[in-house]
């Protein structure tokens, strides 16, 4: 490979519609490409996927390296700096993040990955898959028990097997590829691949230059509904000239001022969702022994039943191998029993919300349905309507004594 070869890169990372922060981060520079997606309660999500990026950044001033080797080293030197980070601070305690890197090193492209991102290349018109997933669902997929498309939609797709989060040497994917002139390679976010088709993927990148298929499909993720944060890095295999850009990007939480890492000292519950976590990669750990796979739950959110209330429960709506995947967050001062038929059936069937404060909102909106003052279906001529019996734990503030 020609020493002169490069990357024409461009990186897009967008916060998504129902998200309220960016967790995701990015880097893309003339050697380099990478892409990280941060998880764990508040603002700790932002640090992992940060410290991911800064780590491995530090690959591009070593040319000669092996790639492999580099990011080998890279990955280590991540999972060193998260530790030393969640020892530093306990509202970090349980945070992790996937990585997906792309190196050029001594003539050849190395590949690198942990987690649920995703690696493409378009050679020829023909989009392939660089990664594979570590994911519980890709585990079914490869044990032949559910097909790629159940994949897609099943409830437990949030599930990772394999995460960078500071706890152990870790196993990254590692591979050689034999990249040519011609092609373009992406690597994005699950809140790209998540919500729109290979099939899609393939025809933006089949189009224009990489400027435009990352303004594309950032576009599509979010007319998709962008119910996640979406990053992408779209980059050209390109014999390297004068006017080939080699100032390095950085997006998303890595390119957030170093402030985020003073919001992170704000007071949190960071020992809940610890002992959280700890408690339900345990059980999974058990659940998953046919796997041999150490179960990672994302942050992730429902509204349910929980005493006859509506409550907020963190975890999955559903179980593996019998195990329930949730606990209660957050109990409402509701009575499901006030609210209307089809409501009652949607809680019973779990609302899906992609963080606390989302499902906060969907709890104060039902709460405010259950507090309206319904019309009587009969109304007697000349007669207010009848105030409801005002239970003990009433929902509405008017009606508390
Ligand atoms: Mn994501």
């Amino acid at each position: 490979m020609s020493a002169s070869r490069g990357l024409r890169f461009a990186v897009r990372s967008d916060v998504g519609l129902l998200r309220e922060g960016n967790e995701d981060a990015a880097y893309a520079g003339p050697s380099l490409l990478a892409v990280a997606d941060g998880m764990g309660g508040h603002v700790a999500g932002e640090v992992a996927s940060r410290l991911a990026i800064e780590s491995i950044a530090g690959l591009e001033a070593a040319p000669d390296a092996d790639p492999l080797a580099a990011l080998q080293a890279g990955v280590d030197q991540a999972q060193d700096r998260i530790r030393e980070r969640i020892a530093e601070q306990d509202a970090l305690e349980g945070m992790g993040t996937t990585l997906t890197a792309l190196l050029w090193g001594d003539g050849q492209l190395g590949l690198a990955h942990i987690g649920d991102s995703r690696a493409y290349r378009l050679r020829d018109g023909e989009l392939a898959r660089l990664t594979h997933d570590h994911t519980y669902v890709q585990e079914l997929v490869d044990a032949g028990r559910i097909t790629p498309a159940e994949a897609d939609v099943h409830p437990q797709r949030s599930v990772l097997t394999r995460v960078l989060d500071g706890r152990s040497a870790l196993d990254p994917d590692l591979s050689r590829l034999d990249a040519r002139p011609g092609d373009r390679y992406l690597l994005c976010s699950d809140g790209l691949s998540g919500v729109v088709s290979d099939e899609t993927i393939a025809g933006v990148l089949g189009q224009g230059d990489a400027e435009g298929a990352a303004d594309r499909l950032v576009e599509l993720a979010l007319r998709g509904g962008g119910p996640d944060n979406v990053t992408v890095v779209v980059a050209d295999v390109v014999d390297r000239g004068p006017d080939t850009a080699t100032v390095p990007v950085v997006a998303g939480a890595a390119a957030a001022a170093a402030g985020a890492e003073d919001r992170a000292a704000e007071p949190v519950p960071p020992r809940r969702g610890r002992r959280w976590l700890l408690g339900i990669a345990a059980l999974l750990l058990l659940a998953a022994a046919g796997t041999g796979g150490w179960l990672w739950l994302r942050s992730q959110y429902f509204l349910g039943v929980d005493g006859g209330q509506v409550a907020i429960f963190r975890g999955l709506d559903g179980s593996v191998g019998g195990i329930r995947l949730s606990q209660l967050a957050e109990r409402r001062n509701v009575p499901v029993a006030v609210l209307p038929q089809y409501e009652r059936e949607r809680l019973s069937q779990g609302i899906p919300a992609p963080d606390l404060g989302a499902a906060q909102r969907i709890a104060d909106r039902i709460a405010t349905e259950a507090c309206a003052p319904r019309p009587s279906p009969h109304p007697l001529p000349g007669t207010a309507p009848t105030p409801s019996p005002s239970a003990p734990d009433a929902p509405c503030p008017a009606a508390q004594p």
